[in-house]
């Protein structure tokens, strides 16, 4: 069993054939499904497939691309969804100087709220981090959450180094395949396994020889044996020590 702890099925791309995509990733051997919540809208709807399938459970929050229209009534609502069935985690949410569609200083008060929100729901972080390593560490610091994930982790030693430190997880997408990643790989082998979960971030991230494609929940398994041909383990303890990870983390039924 596999779990796909973050990936996007509420997003526009799974509009055409989303149940059948859900279906397939069940029959794959996929336990438990993640639907991370990105905008209020997508956090809404997060939790709407949460309530429509078993295997589905719900994050809401705001991607730091939201930062800018970020308000105290989004907060208000943020707060009531935050405490429904099946949500299990406060994200994604952090910085993102990659693309920077908001401005730095609203993503870093967004980031700051919705940290504290999640300690106040009692509520696991899901953390968005590109190319804001520095500051995303001082929030950490300042705020420090008590679980918290790395998702689709990138950045350098020290900073996958404070992140263990600080008793944090880490999460790696399909990208872990690609032919250039050799820095996440070498990486991922410095990452003790109680710390792993899986992850595709579907859809975007396909695996190497699907690159362009849609990513799907499925494709998670990449991700699994990726990582037990770098740890040199088998797939099967991939597997076991990662869904144990995410379900604890999660705090799964
Ligand atoms: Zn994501």
């Amino acid at each position: 069993m596999l779990i796909d702890t973050h990936c996007h099925l509420d997003f526009p791309e799974f509009d055409q054939d989303r149940d059948r995509v859900i279906q397939h990733a069940k029959e794959q051997g996929i336990g438990y499904i993640i639907n991370i919540g990105s905008s209020l809208e997508g956090s809404r709807k997060s939790l709407e497939l949460a309530k429509q399938y078993d295997f589905i459970y719900a994050t809401v929050g705001l991607h730091p691309h939201e930062a800018d229209s970020f308000n105290k009534e989004i907060e208000v609502e943020l707060t009531d969804l935050g405490k429904k069935d099946k949500v299990v985690a406060m994200g994604e949410i952090g910085l993102d100087y990659f693309k920077n569609y908001s401005q730095p200083d609203n993503q870093k008060t967004l980031f700051a709220t919705l940290l504290t929100l999640a300690k106040n729901l009692g509520l696991p972080a899901v953390i968005h981090n590109r190319q804001a390593q520095d500051d995303t560490l001082k929030i950490l610091k300042e705020t420090k959450p008590s679980k918290a994930v790395v998702h689709c982790f990138s950045g350098d030693e020290h900073f996958l180094k404070e992140c263990l430190e600080m008793g944090f997880l880490v999460s790696f997408t399909c990208n872990i395949t690609y032919k250039k990643a050799e820095v996440l790989r070498s990486l991922l082998r410095a990452v003790p396994m109680d710390r792993l979960m899986l992850e595709t971030d579907a859809p975007f991230l396909s695996p190497e020889g699907l690159r362009g494609k849609r990513c799907e929940p499925a494709y998670v398994k990449f991700v699994a044996e990726e990582i037990a041909r770098i740890k040199n383990l088998d797939v099967e303890e991939v597997a076991r020590i990662t869904s144990y990870n995410a379900k604890n983390f999660f705090n799964l039924k």
